[in-house]
Parts: structure tokens; C-alpha cells; sequence
């Protein structure tokens, strides 16, 4: 199965250490897809009413209740479908766990677990999975390409939410803080938008300032630019110590709006004692 296009390809080639992860995720992602039902959505103006008082879509409780039963009806012939992909032995262990785990739960369990996931329960989420001795990082995984899936492609669009007037610190669609910001050209200079990590809903968001604190004191905040990847570069808040992954160029979407593809620059911003906020697979 072909799931990289060209970018990915060239960029792979030039981070060679990327490409076990790239292949995972990205053939993770071509088996959920097809088998998914979308979530059913009445119409945009419902969900930009929906949005007013500043309430995630999935966080409205009827349509929690939606996604939830979408996410205990595809489970399990999803990670069945995982199990003959071709992957590392850890994670080969890892799946096999969770389909015989999934297998053997009642629809309420189920249904309790994608609840803390969708509520970002993440205390109670990691507790249960611990309880359950359940790989968190794949079971994380699994559940957000689900949801990601699940949730129809022109409501993810930037377009959609700019029009919509959504400019939050907060996914609109799921309310996860954002993983990565893009710069885009826009009439008037350049506009800011955040990513999410868990339905890939992208949003517009002010120009400069922290993302995750809020604070708009320039003097507090610097760029870092890694020497080999102009493409991408870090804006840092010196208020919280966090950090965001900022795409500035246009063209090789699909490359750098995976957070993955850049994770050794999280690895930089570590080394250098900073905070990764927003990360699907971080509680
Ligand atoms: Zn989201
Ligand atoms: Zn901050």
C-alpha cells in the first residue's frame, strides 16, 4: 500500500529515522479511513450555532454521545484490520493485547473509556488503562485517528472556522489545545492557525502571542530556528516555558502538519527544559 506522497517522500529520505513512525502512523491511518461511518453533522449553521457559546462540538453531549457510539461500533474491526500490518515486535505485542482485550469488554466498559478519552479525562484515562495493563500510546493512537476519521473533511477546514469567527486557544470540534500553528499568506500580510493533534481541525488564532498561556508580551517570547529545517521553527514562551511548532511556508502540508514529522525538534525543546502541550498521545 502506497501511503506516502512526494513530499513525505523526499523528507523521509533526508530523516531516515522517521521512517518507521511515518509508515505506522500513515498506514495506521489508509486502514481506519475507508471502514469508518462520518459522524452525522445537520448542517454548518447548526454547528456554527452550536460553537456560539464557545462549547467544542464534541463536547455538546448529544453529539459526545454520537461519537462515542461510533468509536464502540469500530473498535474492534479496527484493530483487527491492524493486526496484519506490518510493524515493529513491540507494537506487534502492543495490538494484540488491546484486540483481545476490546474482544472481551461489555458495550458499557467501551463506552466509559472513549468517554474519558473524549473528555480528556486524562488523569481517570491513564488510570483505567493502567488498571487494564492496556498500551496507552496505541490505544491513544487508534482512538484519535478514529475520531479524526469520523468527523467530515470541510469541518476541518480553516475556511470553515475563519468564517465561523472561532479563534480560541481550543479545537473547536474536540477542544484539545492545539499541537502545531501554520502560517498562511493571507490578503493582508500573515495569518495564524492552529492544529489539533487529535481531529487534525484546523482554526485561526492571533497573530503573535503565547498560544497556551495567553501571555502578549513580545519581550517574553522567542523563536527558535533549527538550522537545517527553515520550514519549521518553534515560537517559545518564556511566561510558561511551552512551546509551539510553527510551519511558515505553504506546500508540504502533508509532511509538516503531522506532529510526528518534526519530533526531533520536540526532542530540541526538551533538552532545552521546555513543555510540549497539546500532543494526542501525551496526557
Ligand atoms: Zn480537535
Ligand atoms: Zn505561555
Amino acid at each position: 500500500m502506497n501511503v506516502m506522497d512526494n513530499h513525505m517522500e523526499k523528507y523521509l529520505n533526508a530523516h531516515p529515522f522517521l521512517r518507521e513512525t511515518a509508515e505506522l502512523q500513515l498506514s495506521l491511518n489508509a486502514a481506519i479511513r475507508p471502514g469508518i461511518s462520518p459522524l452525522e453533522i445537520p448542517d454548518t449553521d447548526e454547528v456554527k450555532a452550536l460553537n456560539k457559546d464557545g462549547v467544542p462540538l464534541l463536547q455538546h453531549k448529544a453529539y459526545q454521545e454520537k461519537a462515542i457510539q461510533i468509536l464502540v461500533a469500530q473498535l474492534p474491526a479496527v484493530l483487527e484490520q491492524l493486526q496484519s500490518l506490518e510493524c515493529p515486535q513491540p507494537m506487534q505485542e502492543a495490538r494484540r493485547l488491546l484486540a483481545e482485550w476490546t474482544q472481551k469488554q461489555t458495550v458499557d466498559k467501551l463506552v466509559a473509556l472513549c468517554g474519558l478519552l473524549l473528555r480528556q479525562e486524562d488523569d481517570k484515562l491513564s488510570a483505567f488503562l493502567q488498571e487494564e495493563q492496556l498500551p496507552e500510546q496505541l490505544l491513544r493512537t487508534v482512538l484519535w485517528q478514529l475520531v479524526e476519521a469520523m468527523v467530515p473533511a470541510p469541518l476541518k477546514d480553516y475556511a470553515f472556522w475563519q468564517k465561523a469567527g472561532w479563534n480560541k486557544n481550543f479545537c473547536p470540534i474536540c477542544g484539545r489545545q492545539p499541537v502545531m500553528a501554520h502560517l498562511r499568506k493571507e490578503k493582508e500580510g500573515r495569518a495564524r492557525f492552529l492544529l489539533c493533534d487529535g481531529c487534525h481541525t484546523e482554526w485561526p488564532f492571533a497573530r503573535v502571542g503565547c498560544v497556551y498561556c495567553g501571555n502578549t508580551d513580545l519581550t517574553k517570547m522567542h523563536i527558535l530556528e533549527p538550522e537545517e529545517q527553515t520550514a519549521m521553527r518553534m515560537d517559545v514562551c518564556d511566561v510558561c516555558q511551552s512551546y509551539i511548532k510553527t510551519y511558515n511556508e505553504e506546500g508540504a502540508e502533508s509532511v509538516y502538519l503531522h506532529d510526528w514529522a518534526t519530533i526531533h525538534l520536540d526532542l530540541l525543546a526538551e533538552e532545552k527544559g521546555l513543555h510540549k502541550k497539546g500532543s494526542s498521545l501525551l496526557a
